[in-house]
């Protein structure tokens, strides 16, 4: 039954970091494996789920490799590492029997589909799970702005960004032993304490939706059902 859920259809954002494990860099399968499980709980809840995944673990627009390079060439390469990461979601949410689909906002037919918007929503409606690959498809952008693009046109209840603590909070809790946890935030209040949620352009996006943004700890135990029922930690951020 959905009767205990807080959001319906959800976009969840991963972050390619959240993909490394306790590597520094790369994809590491056991994380995958206990993320793809999250999403195949919250699944079997009911929800309606589509996932952004960044490429920071393996490629950023502005990384000491990109020095020296043009700043757009830079960016599609950062592109095509979420494309990679998608291929390793996808992969492990299949081993555990769930239907999924990749669409690539840059056209890759050989190795998934363009995105669509109308065919996205068709795989959603057929309780495919789809992974939304390279981003928003351009330069100067960053998959929260995608996360935020996808989650409206999607027609998404909330964006579920996954982190690897239990929320918002006021500085570094791994630095700052006073640092506040927040419950709840308005988008106000991210952009004018610059909070470090999300891109300024993915809060300006989701507020302009009205769609709010669950900050929570994936792959550490908290999970996405957490997040979709409010039993878990988070912080949510709405008006
Ligand atoms: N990127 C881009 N346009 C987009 C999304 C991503 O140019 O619409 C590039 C950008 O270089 C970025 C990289 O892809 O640094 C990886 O994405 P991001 O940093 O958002 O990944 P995350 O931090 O979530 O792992």
């Amino acid at each position: 039954s959905s009767a205990s859920l807080r959001y319906r259809r959800v976009l969840l954002k991963i972050s390619g970091e959240a993909l490394m494990g306790s590597g520094q860099y790369g994809i590491d399968n056991e994380t995958v494996s206990r993320i793809a499980n999250e999403i195949k709980d919250a699944k079997e809840l009911g929800a309606e789920i589509c996932l952004v995944i960044g490429g920071g673990n393996i490629f950023r627009g502005v990384s000491p490799a990109a020095q020296g390079m043009e700043r757009a060439s830079a960016d599609y390469m950062g592109m095509l590492a979420t494309v990679m990461n998608a291929l390793a979601v996808q992969n492990a949410l299949e081993r555990i029997g769930l239907y999924t689909r990749v669409l690539s906002a840059i056209e890759m037919t050989a190795i998934c589909e363009p995105y669509i918007r109308r065919r996205a929503l068709r795989h959603m409606e057929k309780g495919r799970i789809v992974i939304f690959a390279a981003g928003t498809g351009n330069p100067f952008f960053t998959t929260d702005t995608a996360a935020a693009l996808r989650a409206a046109e999607m027609g998404c209840d909330a964006l579920l960004k996954g982190t690897q603590v239990d929320g918002v909070y006021s500085a570094d809790p791994k630095l700052d032993p006073d640092a506040e946890r927040f419950e709840h935030l308005s988008y106000h209040e991210v952009l004018m304490r610059d909070l470090k949620v999300m891109d300024q352009a993915a809060i300006s996006l989701t507020r302009e939706s009205d769609i709010p943004i669950v900050v929570f700890p994936i792959g550490v135990g908290g999970g996405v059902v957490g997040a979709l029922t409010g039993e878990g930690a988070s912080t949510v951020i709405s008006d």
